[in-house]
């Protein structure tokens, strides 16, 4: 594959050389080339310049409005950004609000509701400016300090109430010394500070990454088209292994969709931390590649990789119809982000698979652990599927913390395993001649292509009956109703068997403990645990176990070390001034270790279905 890689770039100059100019562009100005862009400017209706502010750790903008007669204009900030189903409150980071007509006299300007600013303009054409404080290295965020800056452009332009499909251009004037500008839009032609994007939906949709010495890793074709890696401080690895990897990834993923949408497309690594968000033809992530020679740690890595670059299918195109057009002030709840997210997360698994990066083994230890980690959750007994997509907005996106016991699922959890399910179904169904593929397929295809628009949740059922070719109401159970999920079942359309014997762990209380102050507390207790019955709870002060004061984690562990199934434990609590005592029988708990195996007496369909899975075919 690295030869390829190399040869198809070197067969592709001019393209390639095309492509790059967009997405990462050595500055250089030229009176000629400013020129241009200075006309193109004047006739643009909306043009911002960014300017970096690294001492104040803000970002500079100012924004030019022609206003064609319109009066008392209402220019908003967006309250989230789309990947990110979080209210992020961007309109708190602006400061010095400021607005002049193009002659510099002052005009009124007025806070309207949490995101907005009136400009009263009289009709006059407005000249906005405005700092943006960039303080937190975060994919959904804004950051800029001395050696790089990151723009989340949804925390950074405003749009004018009502024009969100207005043609936007923006200027971005790097610190003096960066060389480098990275994003997903294109520059004006003949520009190379000037950036257009046809409407809000793109600018927001498109990050900026720029700074002294960002690095762009050896770059890759795949079906023509160019995946650039750009990255800051990405650490010490082996670059073109990466990269031959991640050309891996691109192939498999677009394989089973076997269609390209974008004519470029770039990852842009801010550093290392957490969390990713995808773009239309881009993707923001925090990435180091320290540790990729680790297998676990690769594995993480590339399984993060193949979920953020997937997402330009699933999600951005393949969608729930609620995710577009977007509504920026409220956010856009929908109940179908285990399709979005939970069925990204099974996707992962798969690509990595058919790319010949993981094993068979690891595929189904990855299943496994998805399995154990959603039924180690009391979430599942509260909480649907389809709610816990809706209720994000509210619960936090891995679902609500802070409950004495956990009432909510993630979808990242449930959603994968309700994926490798709903897979086997459909080839089970299906004598193995279709899969989750097709539906995935069909609404590329059928909805994003054809239709131009994201589908309902009727359409999402409708069109997983038609390629399984029967209804799947009982299936759907498992989005809408706490209905236990029939693993032996599933699992064994594809030879697979799952181990479900409840094996007894002696010696179990349910009970943790923190210090603090040199006083002890109940720490998390685990939900219907012997401890929880007998009603401890999280931060309640133990006084006392079994007569013994507690003062440190020492008293605490030298009891527990002792303690046997069937003894008694006494707890003296100290709760809202009052004491308590606690009475319990140490238990034993069940656990199960959900180990999955393969079936050797399995049908050869189910054999096949399992092969077919693995490798990304079907039969004929
Ligand atoms: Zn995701």
């Amino acid at each position: 594959m690295s030869s390829d890689s190399s040869a198809e770039t070197n067969i592709l100059p001019k393209k390639d050389m095309h492509l790059r100019k967009y997405s990462l562009y050595p500055l250089f100005l030229t009176a000629l080339l400013l020129f241009s862009s200075c006309l193109f400017a004047q006739q643009a209706k909306i043009h911002f310049t960014v300017s970096m502010q690294p001492e104040q750790k803000c970002f500079l903008v100012k924004m030019r409005y022609r206003s064609n007669g319109k009066k008392d204009v209402l220019f908003k900030m967006p309250a989230w950004t789309p990947g990110y189903y979080q209210i992020m409150r961007y309109a708190d980071q602006v400061q010095q609000f400021t607005a002049t007509d193009t002659q510099g006299q002052s005009l009124l300007t007025e806070k309207k509701g949490d995101n907005g600013w009136i400009v009263h303009n009289n009709g006059a054409d407005i000249e906005i400016q405005y700092q943006v404080k960039a303080t937190r290295k975060f994919v959904a965020a804004n950051f800029i300090d001395q050696t790089m800056a990151y723009l989340s452009p949804a925390g950074i332009f405003l749009h004018p109430d009502g024009e969100i499909k207005q043609q936007v251009l923006v200027d971005i004037l790097p610190f003096a010394g960066w060389n480098k500008v990275a994003t997903g839009l294109d520059l004006v032609q003949g520009s190379n500070t000037t950036y257009t994007a046809s409407d809000y939906d793109v600018l927001y949709d498109s990050p900026f990454l720029l700074g002294a010495n960002l690095e762009e890793l050896p770059s890759f074709s795949v079906k023509g088209k160019a995946h650039h890696f750009i990255a800051y401080q990405p650490g010490d690895f082996d670059r073109n292994l990466l990269m031959q990897d991640i050309q891996k990834v691109v192939t498999a993923a677009s394989d089973i969709i076997g269609d390209i949408p974008y004519e470029h497309y770039s990852f842009l690594a801010i550093g290392p931390g957490g969390g990713g968000i995808e773009h239309l033809n881009s993707t923001s992530i925090s990435f180091s590649g320290q540790g990729l020679n680790n297998r676990a740690a690769r594995n993480r890595m590339y399984h993060f990789l193949a979920h953020e670059y997937f997402h330009h299918y699933n999600v951005k195109r393949i969608r729930p119809v609620e995710l577009g057009p977007f509504d920026y002030d409220k956010g856009s709840k929908t109940k179908s982000l285990w399709v979005s997210e939970g069925l990204n997360v099974y996707y992962e698994n798969l690509i990595l698979k058919r790319a010949g990066l993981i094993t068979d083994e690891e595929v189904l230890t990855t299943v496994q652990q998805q399995i154990a980690a959603y039924e180690a959750k009391p979430g599942r007994l509260f909480q649907t599927l389809a709610a816990s997509s809706y209720e994000t907005w509210m619960d936090g996106p891995f679902g609500r913390t802070g409950d004495e016991v956990n009432k909510t699922i993630s979808y990242y959890d449930k959603g994968p395993v309700v994926g490798v399910l709903l897979d086997f179904r459909i080839r089970h169904a299906t004598g193995n001649k279709k899969s989750l593929d097709d539906v995935m397929r069909r609404l590329y295809y059928e909805y994003y292509k054809k239709k131009g628009r994201g589908f309902t949740e009727e359409e999402l059922k409708k069109e997983i009956e038609w390629v399984s070719g029967q209804k799947m109401d009982d299936f759907f159970e498992y989005i809408y109703t706490l209905k236990p999920l029939d693993y032996k079942t599933y699992l064994a359309y594809a030879g697979i068997s799952i181990d479900l014997t409840p094996k007894k762990v002696p010696n179990f209380t349910g009970l943790t403990v923190t210090v603090r102050n040199d006083s002890l507390f109940a720490g998390n207790i685990e939900w219907q645990s012997p401890a929880w019955e007998a009603g401890i709870r999280r931060q309640q002060h133990i006084m006392e176990i079994n007569g013994v004061k507690m003062r440190s984690l020492a008293d605490f562990q030298q009891l527990q070390q002792q303690w046997k199934t069937g003894e008694q434990i006494s707890i003296r609590t100290w709760v809202a001034g009052t004491m308590n005592n606690a009475l319990f029988t140490i238990g034993e708990k069940e656990e199960r270790s959900y180990q999955l195996s393969i079936d050797a007496t399995a049908s050869d369909l189910a054999k096949q279905i399992r092969v077919g899975w693995l490798n990304g075919t079907v039969d004929k």
